[in-house]
């Protein structure tokens, strides 16, 4: 009865030129001949405007939201079938930014595919080839007050030889979109726990921290590996940080709260990662699984002048203290940050400000072993 009321509807919106037809479950594709971009945008905003409102079918009322994606005769392709590949291209690219949204099709669309495309397959090459061409680097983080290291932070790189070296914000969404995160991800484990278990000999309070794909956490072998690869490289679990971005803990899926509670009862500790920039709101925190908070750049940038950021983070380090949460703040670059976020207490600041990630060799020598004078 909604999908009847919607086409009703929508095509009391169209002009007189313009026809609907109905494709599978709620797609529904608009032929507008003869229409620029100027008409696709007035046409679109009519229907949203229409959708976000209100809707009653008998005693029932709903909302609606929707999707589109446009493609423009000759600009964009000549046949219908490539402008409906085109017009579905850009849908995908509307619902990925949020949905409720327009995107017109652009050329770029096509790169961005065909690039994620070839990524992939090199990705998956390289995981076949024993993770060839993935390294970690580890960026150290630090006592706020002393700036004593407490840690790293390993983070994954990953270079081929057509693109040079691509950016984790980049391949890590396309090793997740065909599960090889779960390979990669243990083999970023193991890593991990291999360089923690060395760098302990020389300070034996060092706190390792990898970053988890909410995907590793809902694979079924996952709690098991972590058990296996801390009894292998006898590492108390004290020592490892595991830490997964903010959406994953509101979700309700049932599986990720159980793999959390495994975790906690293994004594590995959680952290909360790029905090501020998901969907939690301050009031979870306090029945968060997370031992640590890592509050995003996005708040620490320009936080000497921006009130709002200051007291945002102001706000949330005083939560998480006073249930026992503790507090790093990332992307620390500017000394004028650093004396803000210290001003107002964050546990442990992780930036620039005392280095960008780097090879285990060069973490090494300038924070594990004993510096040799040049
Ligand atoms: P993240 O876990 O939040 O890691 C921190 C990111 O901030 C790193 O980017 C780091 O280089 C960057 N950063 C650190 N300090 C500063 C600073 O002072 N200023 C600025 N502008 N940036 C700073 P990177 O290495 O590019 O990693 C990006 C993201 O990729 C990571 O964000 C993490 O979410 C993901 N990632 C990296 N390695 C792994 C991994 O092994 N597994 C999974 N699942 N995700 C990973
Ligand atoms: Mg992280
Ligand atoms: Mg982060």
């Amino acid at each position: 009865a909604v999908l009847r009321q919607f086409a009703q509807s929508v095509q009391q919106l169209l002009p007189s030129e313009a026809a609907m037809y109905r494709f599978d479950g709620d797609e529904f594709a608009i032929v507008y001949p003869g229409a620029g971009e100027e008409e696709l945008r007035a046409l679109y905003q009519k229907i949203h405007a229409y959708c976000n409102r209100p809707h009653k079918i008998d005693d029932s009322s709903y909302f609606l939201t929707v999707s589109v994606g446009v493609a423009i005769m000759g600009k964009d392709g000549s046949g219908y079938q490539e402008l409906l590949t085109c017009a579905l291209s850009a849908l995908e690219v509307s619902k990925q930014n949020g949905k409720n949204t327009v995107t017109f099709f652009s050329q770029d669309m096509m790169h961005t595919r065909r690039r994620a495309l070839e990524l992939s397959s090199r990705l998956q090459l390289s995981v076949m080839n024993g993770m060839e061409s993935f390294h970690l680097v580890y960026q150290p983080f630090v006592h706020s007050e002393t700036l004593r290291v407490s840690g790293a932070e390993a983070l994954l790189r990953w270079s081929c030889e057509s693109y040079g070296v691509v950016s984790p914000v980049e391949f890590i969404p396309l090793l997740e979109a065909c599960g090889l995160i779960v390979p990669v991800g243990k083999w970023v484990l193991e890593e991990a726990v291999r360089t923690c278990k060395k760098w302990l000999r020389y300070q034996p309070d060092f706190i390792m921290n990898v970053n988890i794909s909410y995907l590793q956490m809902l694979d079924e072998s996952f709690i098991d590996f972590v058990r296996q690869i801390l009894n292998q490289y006898d590492l108390p679990p004290a020592h490892i940080v595991l830490e997964l971005t903010e959406s994953c803990f509101v979700t309700d899926m049932e599986a990720l709260k159980e793999a959390f509670k495994l975790l906690r009862n293994l004594n590995i500790q959680i952290a909360m990662d790029d905090f501020g920039t998901g969907y939690s709101s301050l009031g979870m925190l306090s029945q968060s699984p997370a031992d640590i908070v890592k509050i995003d750049r996005l708040f620490i940038k320009d936080i000497h002048r921006e009130a709002f950021n200051r007291a945002f983070i102001d706000a949330v380090i005083e939560l998480c203290h006073s249930v026992g949460i503790e507090v790093t703040v990332e992307g620390v670059e500017e000394p004028t940050e650093l004396d803000a976020v210290r001003a107002i207490g964050a546990d442990s600041i992780q930036g620039f400000f005392v280095s960008c990630p780097i090879p285990a060799h060069s973490f090494e020598e300038r924070f594990i072993t004993p510096q040799t004078a040049s």
